[in-house]
């Protein structure tokens, strides 16, 4: 018997309605896709870490006074979500090159890029994601240039706290995906950070190897996948050993 009525299935995710009006239920499974779901596989335990390692990285960044969709964790699979609009782009961040600027630019995978770089896809599978300008987003009205203006300055600060937090923990935020969604409290409009953020749309590299800890594992059939995400959650502290109330926090790395 289903608990709520499911309104949308994506590769990793399922949102449910939620139990208050303005409310979803994003509930995290294991599946895997990538190259525009040419790959299609699963991972082990992915959803459970990824639930609980946006939690955390969600938590985090509301702490510092970044706005998010995320209201609380339910149980090892699901998070309580605030409904927004959700921004039809992908907002990616590089500090180092990889995957497809590496291959377009012809950068070798591992450069350190002289600054952050901010780049625009268009969310749209059946045409792969294509890359955009602000002139596309602006022209097409996929978001207005002040909302652009309030994407940028929280995708920097995002960067900027989330390149630290790993850093602290032996890890290089080599890239990394946001969504955004607007939200409405009475007749204002806020630009929330949406979605996840975890190893699935994160390049996490040890900081002292270079190993990928990431999904680029499964991207590039590496082995070892479970084993990266666990990794990545342990080191945030956040890999319960004996249930919920096990969790260290934040282990520091010389
Ligand atoms: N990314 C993502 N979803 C996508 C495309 C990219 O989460 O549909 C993330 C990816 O995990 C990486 C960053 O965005 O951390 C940059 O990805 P890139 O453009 O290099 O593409 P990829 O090599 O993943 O195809």
């Amino acid at each position: 018997m289903a608990r709520r009525r499911q309104l949308y299935e994506g590769k990793a995710k399922i949102l449910f309605e939620g139990p208050e009006p303005g409310t979803l239920v994003q509930y995290f499974k294991d599946d895997a896709t990538a190259f525009n779901a040419q790959k299609k596989g699963t991972i082990t335990g992915k959803g459970v870490l990824n639930n609980r390692i946006s939690e955390y990285l969600m938590l985090r960044l509301a702490e510092i006074g970044v706005p998010t969709h995320f209201v609380r964790r339910l149980n090892m699979r699901e998070q309580l979500i605030r409904e927004v609009e959700i921004i039809p782009l992908e907002v990616v961040v590089r500090n180092v090159a990889a995957g497809s600027l590496s291959t377009r630019l012809g950068i070798p995978e591992g450069t350190r890029l002289p600054r952050s770089i901010i780049e625009y896809y268009y969310k749209n599978d059946a045409l792969g994601d294509p890359m955009v300008t602000e002139e596309h987003i602006t022209a097409f009205g996929w978001a207005a240039t002040p909302d652009l203006d309030d994407i940028v300055s929280l995708t920097l600060r995002v960067n900027d706290f989330l390149t630290g937090l790993f850093l602290g923990v032996g890890i290089t935020l080599v890239d990394f995906k946001l969504e955004f969604g607007r939200l409405w409290e009475n007749e204002e409009m806020r630009i929330v950070l949406a979605d996840e953020i975890s190893p699935d749309n994160c390049r996490l590299w040890d900081a002292k190897t270079n190993e990928k800890m990431d999904k680029d594992r499964f991207r590039r059939d590496l082995g070892k996948v479970e084993e990266a995400y666990q990794e990545v959650a342990r080191r945030l502290g956040i890999l319960p050993e004996a249930g919920v109330r096990d969790m260290k926090g934040p282990e520091l790395m010389q």
